[in-house]
């Protein structure tokens, strides 16, 4: 059988053959006995016989090029003609006939961290800061941060459908129409997230008047994480694949991760306004976020902190680290820093007396 899939190859001569996935999975499994030394793999010359592996789809999605720069940052991937794999060896093959081997495992980790990735904090919030929104089964529309992209971001055509739905997507009970107007070319509004598993609907006993915290009690029959968007659904599809080549793998994405980070930030601040008396903390954070007016730079970050309880006037409230410059890629450790203080953040443009400060900036 191993005869069968071994490749001859004369490097320059012969041109590289095309193995199916089910021919690459068996040699992943039974091909150890026939993987070259260190000192072999090094180096290749046209006469050099060897095996090299075509990549099923899962393994194309891990052994990318950006994949591989992110793990080795010396990396070339100018003239690469062909990316292979020799076991656990990641193989690069140049246009000039030269190869270089890769150890895969710091590929398959910078594959599974940059899948999960925590994008910044107004990357997925809907108009007027609006986190997901609860809709059915268990499940939360996610909005794409389209007003926080640019200065001009609110008036975008995909952030005033957002602010045109968001109050109405509950009216919708089929998941399918619902994907098809988060996600069709034309709208791209966010996508459907489900952190803790879909619950089937009838499971559901009035999600009129169901709250999530009601309804923890009912086991969800679905209790693996869902998102809609392509990265997880692919995953999904290859999933038996990327198991094989990662042990255990869970499919995940920067949805979820962000997902799961905001309602850590939620539940801080629960925390927080609970364990204050009248649940009106003296200690208080107000932020705004001006996005970038070239929608490509970094967005300005600001903070006023007070002692005083959120309606303290302006006097009260001073800047945090006025010398210093934050961006949209501090929020989230300013949040948590804060919160560990037993500072409550609230949005600038919620607090009327500060008004006049949010202009300024
Ligand atoms: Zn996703």
């Amino acid at each position: 059988m191993l005869g069968l899939c071994l490749v001859l190859l004369h490097i320059k001569l012969v041109k590289l053959p095309i193995l199916r996935a089910e021919t690459v999975l068996h040699f992943l499994n039974q091909g150890k006995d026939l993987v070259f030394s260190s000192d072999q793999l090094n180096h290749t010359t046209p006469t050099m016989t060897t095996q090299l592996l075509e990549l099923n789809d899962a393994q194309k999605t891990i052994y990318t090029r950006s994949n591989i720069r992110r793990a080795f940052p010396e990396f070339d991937d100018t003239e690469v003609t062909g990316i292979y794999l020799l076991d656990d060896v990641c193989n690069i093959v140049y246009r000039d006939g030269s190869n270089v081997n890769y150890p895969t495992q710091p590929i398959k980790e910078a594959f599974q961290s940059y899948t999960n990735r925590l994008k910044d904090f107004f990357s997925y919030l809907g108009p007027n800061y609006r986190g997901p929104s609860i809709w059915h089964d268990n499940t939360y529309i996610m909005f794409k941060g389209w007003s926080y992209v640019h200065t001009l971001g609110s008036s975008t055509a995909n952030a005033k459908l957002q602010a045109q739905w968001a109050d109405k997507f509950i009216r919708l009970t089929d998941q399918e129409r619902l994907k098809a107007i988060l996600q069709s070319d034309q709208t791209d509004l966010g996508y459907l997230v489900a952190p803790d598993g879909v619950r089937i609907p009838e499971q559901l006993a009035d999600e009129e008047t169901t709250t999530e915290e009601e309804t923890t009690d009912t086991t969800p029959v679905n209790t693996e994480p869902y998102c809609s968007c392509g990265s997880f659904q692919r995953q999904i599809l290859n999933r038996a694949a990327l198991t094989h080549e990662i042990p255990g793998y869970k499919p995940q994405c920067i949805h979820l991760t962000w997902f799961r980070k905001y309602r850590e930030l939620l539940c801080k601040r629960t925390a927080i306004r609970n364990t204050s008396a009248s649940y009106t903390p003296e200690k208080c954070v107000a932020w705004w976020y001006v996005p970038p007016t070239d929608g490509i730079s970094n967005g300005r970050f600001v903070l006023l902190y007070t002692k005083h309880g959120a309606q303290a006037p302006l006097k009260q409230w001073r800047t945090y680290k006025p010398k210093e410059i934050f961006t949209q890629h501090d929020a989230w450790s300013l949040f948590d820093s804060m919160m560990e203080a037993g500072y409550l953040p609230f949005p600038g443009v919620a607090l009327p007396q500060l008004q006049t400060q949010g202009k300024t900036l």
